[in-house]
């Protein structure tokens, strides 16, 4: 692994030839990396549940120059059946015939509760949207991206996914699973080209995290533009031998 991820410079080819599916597309720190793959030379698939913001994104991806044309896969994580998960795999076979990269950015906050208070039903989405979804696209996905000599799957953490703390429920916790979920991935697969890596973000200027912290002084943090040489190391080739960490990108 290199020193420092975070600092990781990258030439303007770095994903060329890359078939990638980034979850969450369509706001954040995943918008802002489906248009940085896009310009990089990945065929970016452009998943959310929004499918007008999607298509911003869409547009602005083919607004830049060279970049190929991104596919949009809507699926609605908190309701998605098991038929959705297959069709969605099906699409990408049928379009690319191949999957090399898989980033698990989508996610939701829920609410600022103590245990105590924490609504069920709102955990259960929240647990269900961050860990369960990820769980199954994965698993729908695993059989393609097997067959990519150099594949990479990102999942998405946060700082009181390995601390836990105060109010944070159902979020924390799910990001503590999602730990679970790439380590015990990257375990079963560290004998292949599949290589599986977790990042939390850190604090970076989104929708997200404006609803955790509505009073902060936004200009003082990241943006997500600002975020992303973590990730795309993970994404190119750079990272073959990198698997079973959890990363910082900040
Ligand atoms: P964001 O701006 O709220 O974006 C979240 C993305 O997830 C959006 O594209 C959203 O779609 C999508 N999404 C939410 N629920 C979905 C569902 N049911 N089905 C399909 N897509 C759904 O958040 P962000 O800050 O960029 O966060 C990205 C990831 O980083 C998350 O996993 C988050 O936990 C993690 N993270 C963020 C921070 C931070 O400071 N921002 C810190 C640590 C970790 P819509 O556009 O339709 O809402």
């Amino acid at each position: 692994m290199i020193d420092d991820p975070k600092t990781y410079r990258y030439s303007d080819d770095l994903l060329q030839g890359r078939v990638i599916l980034i979850t969450g597309a369509s706001d954040g720190i995943g918008k802002a990396l489906a248009l940085e793959a896009a310009r990089l030379g990945a065929q970016v698939i452009l998943h959310g549940r929004n499918t007008r913001k999607l298509e911003r994104v869409y547009d602005q991806i083919i607004a830049i120059e060279g970049a190929k044309r991104p596919s949009i896969a809507v699926l609605d994580l908190a309701s998605a059946n098991a038929e959705g998960y297959t069709s969605l795999a099906t699409s990408i076979v049928d379009e690319f015939g191949r999957l090399d990269g898989l980033v698990h950015n989508a996610g939701i906050l829920g609410e600022r509760f103590t245990i105590e208070q924490y609504d069920a039903v709102l955990w259960q989405r929240v647990m269900h949207v961050n860990v369960t979804a990820a769980f199954a696209l994965t698993q729908v996905l695993l059989p393609l991206l097997q067959q990519s000599d150099d594949a990479s799957v990102i999942f998405t953490s946060s700082g009181v996914g390995r601390t836990g703390r105060a109010f944070w429920g159902a979020y924390a916790v799910s990001k503590f699973a999602t730990e679970g979920l790439s380590q015990v991935l990257a375990d079963e697969h560290k004998h292949s080209a599949l290589r599986v890596n977790c990042i939390n973000p850190g604090a970076t200027r989104t929708s997200m995290r404006l609803a955790a912290y509505p009073g902060e002084d936004r200009d003082k943090l990241k943006t997500p533009e600002q975020i992303l040489p973590v990730y795309l190391y993970l994404l190119g080739p750079d990272s073959k031998d990198v698997t079973g960490q959890s990363l910082d990108a900040q």
